[in-house]
């Protein structure tokens, strides 16, 4: 038997409450409902969650995650089974994003079109980063809003069609954050390191494991400053804003996912944008 109730006002795109504010209910949700939304659960401790049928990772807090994808336009379905009471459903439907064409020229050639002999380099990049995103692990960094991992002026946003030197390119699934070479890049929230290394795309690259499939990563960086497998507090310096890889000038891509799933940061954070340098 599946007990159904109203879960949130409809129509809210988005909804962020303050961090210090508790879960009401046996099973809440908050973060954002929009496409590239991390949705962030929680549950009375010890219940089972599926979303679309699938389980997901409840913490022993009764903490969970998952996202909303770039283009998912299908309701996705919440399902909770408590002892005591009837299963709780809710669906919610992806509230639909209109996304911006952005076109970047003055790139170096060989970023936009790389030469063949880097093609095997970038495939074990690829794998690398696959596989280290595809890690459940049991750190709850994910639970709480993330900081901004520094000041400076969002010059690129989630979901823009890319037109790099005239070719139209994958939209961007990320933010780009400007600001000068050698800004201290910090932890959004804890996690641990999980890849810290130097890669042809991304140039300097950091990706941190907050916990449930959530990770986040940082592109382009002058500097890296932690290692792999090393703690790391929010707040903490991570490495330095560069230009490194594919990039026209010194800003740091910020990566949002929920395993393979690329969502926008900027709807992860307690404001859209980040704070004025
Ligand atoms: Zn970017």
């Amino acid at each position: 038997m599946i007990g159904r109730r109203a879960l949130l006002a409809t129509g809210a795109a988005l909804v962020l409450l303050p961090r210090a504010r508790a879960f009401a209910s046996r099973l809440s949700l908050r973060g954002s409902f929009e496409q590239g939304g991390l949705v962030v659960g929680k549950v009375e401790p010890g219940v089972p969650v599926l979303v679309d049928d699938k389980s997901v990772h409840v913490s022993p807090e009764g903490l969970f995650a998952f996202g909303l994808s770039y283009d998912g336009e299908t309701p996705v379905r919440v399902h909770a089974a408590f002892k005591d009471a009837p299963d709780y459903e809710d669906v919610i439907q992806p509230v639909k994003r209109q996304y911006d064409i952005q076109s970047i020229t003055g790139l170096p050639q060989e970023y936009v079109e790389p030469p063949p002999e880097t093609l095997e380099r970038m495939k074990q990049e690829r794998e690398a980063i696959f596989a280290a995103r595809q890690a459940d692990t049991d750190g709850i960094g994910f639970a709480e809003p993330l900081d901004w991992p520094f000041a400076g002026r969002l010059s690129g946003i989630y979901g823009s069609q890319r037109i790099l030197n005239g070719n139209p390119k994958a939209p961007h699934l990320g933010v780009d954050i400007a600001a000068p070479e050698g800004t201290p890049i910090r932890a959004p929230a804890d996690g641990i390191v999980s890849i810290a290394d130097d890669y042809y795309l991304e140039g300097g690259f950091t990706l941190l494991d907050h916990g449930h499939g959530v990770s986040t990563c940082y592109l382009h960086q002058s500097v890296r400053l932690v290692t792999v497998g090393q703690p790391v507090k929010r707040g903490d310096v991570i490495g330095h804003v560069g230009k490194t890889g594919r990039a026209t000038g010194p800003h740091c891509h910020w990566g949002l996912c929920w395993f393979q799933m690329k969502l926008d940061p900027s709807r992860a954070t307690s404001t859209p944008e980040p704070p004025k340098a």
